[in-house]
């Protein structure tokens, strides 16, 4: 896909730095739980691993192909999650979510109270429809490694 002037605000400092260079895309080798997912629009895939101890997740492994926003939202995704409990990652992925189809941060159930941090960077795909899908991506693979953990 060609990119023109009306995608910089996609391609802010924090998404391209992500892109780049991906935070933890080391695999685990022994992930508690994975999950996966492509997007045939765009060629995007996504893997997650997760490890956990204590409750917690301690190992996050980020690998994929794909364009910018797909890799550097799950990038971001993965850092945001570390260390953080199952029903702590529920509620940034449900704000992640509330962030991407626009809904107002103050909304009840938005999960307006959870500190999205850098993820705020992303904040300008939601007017690109196309692109809410690679920008959740990974976080649909995420999910499938919740389900598996949340089933255990
Ligand atoms: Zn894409």
């Amino acid at each position: 896909m060609r990119e023109t002037e009306d995608l910089d605000e996609l391609y802010r400092d924090v998404v391209l730095d992500h892109y780049r260079s991906p935070r933890n895309s080391e695999p685990l080798e022994s992930p508690d739980a994975e999950g996966e997912a492509i997007n045939p629009f765009c060629g995007d895939e996504v893997r997650v691993q997760l490890s956990l101890v204590d409750g917690l997740i301690d190992g996050v492994s980020i690998t994929g192909v794909g364009c910018s926003i797909s890799q550097a939202s799950a990038s971001l995704m993965g850092e945001a999650v570390k260390g953080k409990n199952l029903p702590e990652t529920l509620a940034i992925v449900k704000a992640f979510r509330a962030l991407m189809q626009g809904r107002s941060r103050s909304d009840d159930d938005a999960g307006g109270e959870i500190d999205l941090g850098e993820l705020m960077a992303l904040e300008g795909v939601k007017r690109y429809p196309v692109r809410i899908k690679c920008s959740l991506l990974g976080w649909n693979a995420l999910e499938d490694a919740l389900k598996v953990i949340a089933a255990v």
